[in-house]
C-alpha cells in the first residue's frame, strides 16, 4: 500500500505540509492552484512564474456545511455521502483557498476570522493505496480573544 496525493503537485507531504502555488516574476502575485502561460493579473504582462510554498496558516474567510454531494470532480470519501464542512481560508499571500475541514471538526468549530492550519489527511483508499488531500484544521486560541 502506498500513500500518494489525490492531486499531484498541489501540496507537499510530511509533518508540516504546505500548498504549492506559483508566483508571477513580474508583479509577484501568488496563484493557487499554480498557473502557467500568462499572468492572471489583468494589469500585468508577465509570463514567467516561480513555484512557491504558501503559508500553512490563514484566517477563515467563510465556511459552509456541504449537506449535498458536490458535482464531479469531487470524489466522495464515503458511500452513502457523508456531509462535511468546507472552509475558505485567506492566506497572508492575499488569496483565498477552499478546502474541507479536518476530520473531527464541523461548522460548530469554525468562526469567520478564526485561524486555520493546513493539514494533509486521507481522502479515500483504493486497491493501490491511500490518496491524500489538504484540509483546514481550526486552531484553538488559548487565552481567549486576540485582536491583531
Ligand atoms: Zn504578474
Amino acid at each position: 500500500m502506498s500513500v500518494t496525493p489525490a492531486i499531484e503537485g498541489w501540496f507537499t507531504a510530511g509533518p508540516d505540509p504546505v500548498l504549492v502555488g506559483s508566483q508571477c516574476s513580474t508583479c509577484a502575485t501568488v496563484f493557487f492552484p499554480s498557473v502557467e502561460g500568462f499572468c492572471r493579473n489583468p494589469a500585468c504582462a508577465g509570463e514567467s512564474f516561480e513555484m512557491v510554498e504558501l503559508s500553512r496558516r490563514g484566517r477563515i474567510w467563510s465556511y459552509t456545511d456541504a449537506q449535498y454531494q458536490p458535482p464531479p470532480p469531487y470524489i466522495p470519501a464515503a458511500d452513502p455521502y457523508e456531509p462535511f464542512a468546507l472552509a475558505a481560508v485567506e492566506l497572508p499571500e492575499g488569496l483565498v483557498v477552499l478546502g474541507q475541514v479536518a476530520a473531527g471538526y464541523g461548522v460548530a468549530d469554525l468562526e469567520v476570522g478564526g485561524e486555520a492550519e493546513l493539514v494533509v489527511e486521507t481522502l479515500y483508499s483504493d486497491e493501490s493505496g491511500e490518496r491524500t488531500i489538504w484540509r483546514w484544521k481550526p486552531v484553538t486560541e488559548l487565552g481567549g480573544e486576540t485582536d491583531q
